[in-house]
């Protein structure tokens, strides 16, 4: 069969490499002019790093079982994540469990409270017993109001900013708890996080040259103009070449793009279908990238529960991956989750450095200019779904209702967190699919 792939990310790539193995006539189209999406890398000092900071938890099977099967599963190396928690100019290890009980911003009992929210949210089997609530509500319920504005309020505004962090569905929380926990051997052992050595993009590479391999094709700086259909069914794409707009026929399309998108290229879905994807809000993720000649802490993810600072998390790539591989300089993050309203979605480089940079010294006090050397600035539109309550109710199915037309995005990836193991399973699924129904029809 003809496939048309939209989207050269973890999910389209991953449903073009199984499509292509069976024999299939696969075409891969990418808008960008380099493959990997959200997870796609940018070079400092000739060596390629993610535009947004990327790791795997050792629960994340799908895509280290992806990694074996196309031979780099050796470049993968397991470190043991060093997590802490900024407040009151202060920074609080949360490495192990131990460490909440040292979390002096807290009373004792409030201490042990916390740990015991977070036992219960791991002992939790049934997250659809939990769906109907936010995650604020929930907790606050569940842990009181200090441990949750000392806490979880700060973690839940770091993710999803001041104006969305209240509708976020405790369902969310506990995916996201969960993948963490099954990150860890034992509920009270260190947190292992995995890196391909060579970066994201020696898997998005290999990818790209086995799918090509076995007569695959994929083209980059192409995008899809429109996904035509007649009678219910798909028909093929409408395709955007130096400004020209030309028609291919396809037996089958898969879309990874936002829902948004989806909904702006796609003609004939259901009204109902419509309703659920523009029903769903993205965050934009912004990262100031700081390149710098020595390290700014010794956290590889550093949480920020202090209100006043303009960024929610700082995540210093070099204290998971030796700074050897980078020339000896050290690679940090500052990182914000926000919509295109907020001030600092609009910021220039540069105002985001001046906005950012009186702040550093709380985390480092001797920390100087000087001692960076290069700045990066990426914005990534459409990075995190806002996923509320009763979620379930109102995610788009990978079936449009479009005959052979299948959606497979970051917003259909429930209750867990969104994730390149999670794309990755979702594109080898809907390949299947795809193969399955048109077997049937
Ligand atoms: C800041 C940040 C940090 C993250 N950290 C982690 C992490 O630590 N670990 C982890 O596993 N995951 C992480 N993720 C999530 C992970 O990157 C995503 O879940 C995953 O990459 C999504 O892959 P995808 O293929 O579904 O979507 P995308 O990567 O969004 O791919 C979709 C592709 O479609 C293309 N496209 C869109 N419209 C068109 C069009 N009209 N025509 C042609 N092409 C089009 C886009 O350019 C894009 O390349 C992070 C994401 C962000 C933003």
């Amino acid at each position: 069969m003809r496939v048309g792939i939209i989207g050269g990310g973890a999910t389209g790539l991953a449903a073009a490499y199984d499509l292509s193995q069976l024999g299939h006539d696969v075409s891969v189209y990418e808008k960008n002019d380099f493959l990997g999406g959200h997870a796609s890398t940018f070079n400092i000092h000739g060596t390629p790093v993610e535009r947004g900071y990327h790791h795997w938890f050792t629960s994340d099977n799908a895509i280290v079982d992806l990694c074996e099967e196309i031979g780099i599963s050796d470049h993968i190396k397991w470190v043991p994540s060093t997590v802490g928690t900024l407040f009151d100019n202060h920074i609080y290890d949360f490495v192990t469990p131990w460490d909440l009980l040292r979390y002096t911003p807290l009373s004792l009992p409030n201490r042990v409270k916390l740990g015991l929210s977070s036992l219960k949210i791991r002992r939790l089997k049934n997250w659809k017993s939990i769906e109907s609530e936010t995650a604020v509500n929930w907790l606050k319920n569940n842990v009181g109001d200090q441990v949750y504005e000392a806490f979880w309020g700060p973690m839940l505004r770091g993710k999803f900013g001041e104006e969305h962090y209240e509708k976020v569905g405790m369902a969310w929380v506990w995916g996201k708890m969960n993948t963490r926990f099954a990150s860890r051997k034992h509920p009270l052992a260190k947190e292992l996080l995995g890196y391909p050595i060579g970066s994201f993009k020696k898997l998005f590479d290999t990818l790209s040259e086995k799918i090509t391999s076995m007569g695959g094709k994929i083209y980059l700086s192409t995008g899809i103009d429109a996904i035509t259909t007649d009678s219910g069914r798909v028909t093929g794409l409408n395709i955007e070449i130096q400004g020209e707009i030309k028609h291919e026929k396809f037996d089958v399309v898969i879309s990874s793009t936002p829902s948004h998108i989806f909904d702006a290229i796609t003609e004939g879905l259901s009204t109902e279908y419509r309703r659920n994807l523009r029903g769903i809000t993205y965050m934009a993720a912004v990262l100031l990238i700081l390149v710098m000649d020595r390290p700014l802490s010794n956290k590889y993810w550093l949480n920020i529960a202090d209100r006043n600072i303009p960024f929610v998390g700082v995540i210093e790539h070099t204290n998971l991956i030796d700074p050897s591989h980078y020339n000896g300089s050290h690679i940090v993050y500052l990182s914000n989750y926000l919509t295109p309203d907020s001030k600092y979605y609009s910021m220039t480089q540069t105002e985001l450095l001046n906005a950012y940079i009186p702040h550093l010294s709380k985390i480092n006090p001797k920390f100087s200019k000087g001692w960076i050397q290069e700045i990066h600035h990426h914005k990534i539109d459409g990075a995190q779904p806002i996923i509320g309550p009763n979620y379930s109710d109102r995610m788009p199915p990978h079936d449009t209702g479009i005959k052979n037309l299948y959606l497979a995005n970051t917003s259909q990836i429930y209750p867990e967190d969104r994730g390149t193991n999670y794309s990755v399973k979702m594109g080898r699924h809907i390949a299947q699919l795809a193969i399955t129904n048109l077997c049937s029809t």
